[in-house]
């Protein structure tokens, strides 16, 4: 579940501009932090001529993993990876697994909303060391119980990683320990997503119902035909694929054919996204920050799945009210709470407008 709503205090606001995706202009209010098409006298005016987003959501980060893939604990430095999503306009997290206890993040007003999926669930011994729950298929699907209870509606499975006895990407789990899994958190109101690079893994996982999938680089037009057919997302995570050259010149000594995979895959992730988008499967937009990625970065990845294909407006929507719907999370809309961005030109028009961010409301404040 998410945290219930942090009591108000703050000035109510007066906002007038273009609001998306309507793309209609409007005067909107802020009332005890919710929003309002009912003038409020008194209200003071925080912008004008503007145009009007829905918070932005960074869809696959994970607060709480450092730079290097370090433990971040302590309150500060969460609060910095936080502030930096929010710097860019980033309202909402999908947190997709942090081996952190970030819980006290959401008692401060000040930082986007985080929707957890508590912390990865991995095979033992096929993951990056130390980030995840390691055990073997008999135990998957309590511990999908235990992490669905611990997040904020989602479960983190890394379905595929490299097995040193192979040499490749291989996938973790057999497909009637999936089938189970994603029952059980299901049963306890998750949703389940998964990590895969290459392509084995992914036919159990959509087949076993699961609800997205993260990178999903080795998807074809076979699955993603299925996933649009089920409704599976992909959140492709583009900012992060860049890194698969330097992730197969890294293993290229010890595992060549994981190395030309990776490379395989990198070629081709352009592709996959726009044959995604094309067959109706719904892409979010989400950075893979915390790690190797810097926060923030959510710009960047909406114009990397334009470069990919998909329409400007497609783009921002993955990062904004479609990102929004998918998650729970309501829009520019009578009685919500106010989490919108302001930017001063028309992102649709132009992707880079979306760097520049000219006002944050979150929870009813200007932040
Ligand atoms: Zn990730």
């Amino acid at each position: 579940m998410s945290a219930p709503d942090l009591p108000f205090s703050g000035p109510d606001l007066h906002l007038s501009g273009v609001v998306l995706p309507e793309g209609e202009h409007r005067d909107l209010w802020v009332r005890d932090g919710r929003l309002t098409s009912e003038p409020v006298p008194g209200a003071e005016t925080v912008s004008r001529g503007g145009w009007l987003l829905p918070g932005l959501v960074d869809a696959h980060c994970h607060v709480g993993i450092g730079r290097g893939g370090v433990f971040v604990e302590d309150r500060a430095g969460l609060r910095e990876q936080a502030l930096a999503e929010r710097d860019a306009g980033v309202l909402a997290l999908r947190d997709c697994g942090s081996p952190v206890d970030t819980r006290a993040l959401d008692d401060e007003p000040d930082l986007p909303r985080i929707l957890r999926a508590g912390r990865h669930i991995a095979r033992t011994r096929r993951y990056l060391p130390g980030l995840a729950v390691e055990l073997e298929p008999a135990d998957l699907a309590a511990e999908v119980r235990v992490q669905a209870r611990r997040g904020d509606g989602w479960v983190k499975l890394v379905g595929d990683w490299i097995d040193r006895s192979v040499g490749d990407l291989a996938p973790e789990w057999p497909a009637d320990v999936l089938a189970e899994a994603i029952a059980a958190a299901h049963e306890e109101g998750a949703r389940v997503t998964a990590h895969t690079f290459g392509t084995d893994a992914l036919p159990d996982l959509v087949r076993a119902g699961i609800d997205c999938i993260e990178h999903g680089t080795g998807l074809t037009e076979d699955l993603v035909g299925e996933m649009a057919t089920r409704g599976t997302a992909v959140v492709p995570t583009l900012v992060n694929v860049e890194n698969f050259p330097g992730f197969a010149a890294a293993g290229e000594a010890r595992f060549p054919t994981y190395a030309s995979t990776m490379r395989r895959l990198y070629a081709q992730s352009g592709a996959v996204v726009r044959a995604a988008y094309e067959a109706g499967v719904p892409v979010f937009a989400g950075t893979d920050a915390g790690g190797g990625i810097e926060h923030g970065r959510i710009a960047d990845e909406v114009r990397a799945l334009c470069q990919a294909g998909l329409p400007a407006e497609a783009a921002l929507a993955a990062a904004s009210w479609s990102a929004r719907t998918w998650l729970g999370l309501p829009g520019i809309e009578e009685g919500a709470p106010a989490d919108l961005v302001v930017y001063d030109a028309d992102p649709r028009a132009d992707l880079d407008t979306l760097t520049r961010p000219v006002l944050r409301v979150l929870r009813g404040r200007v932040v």
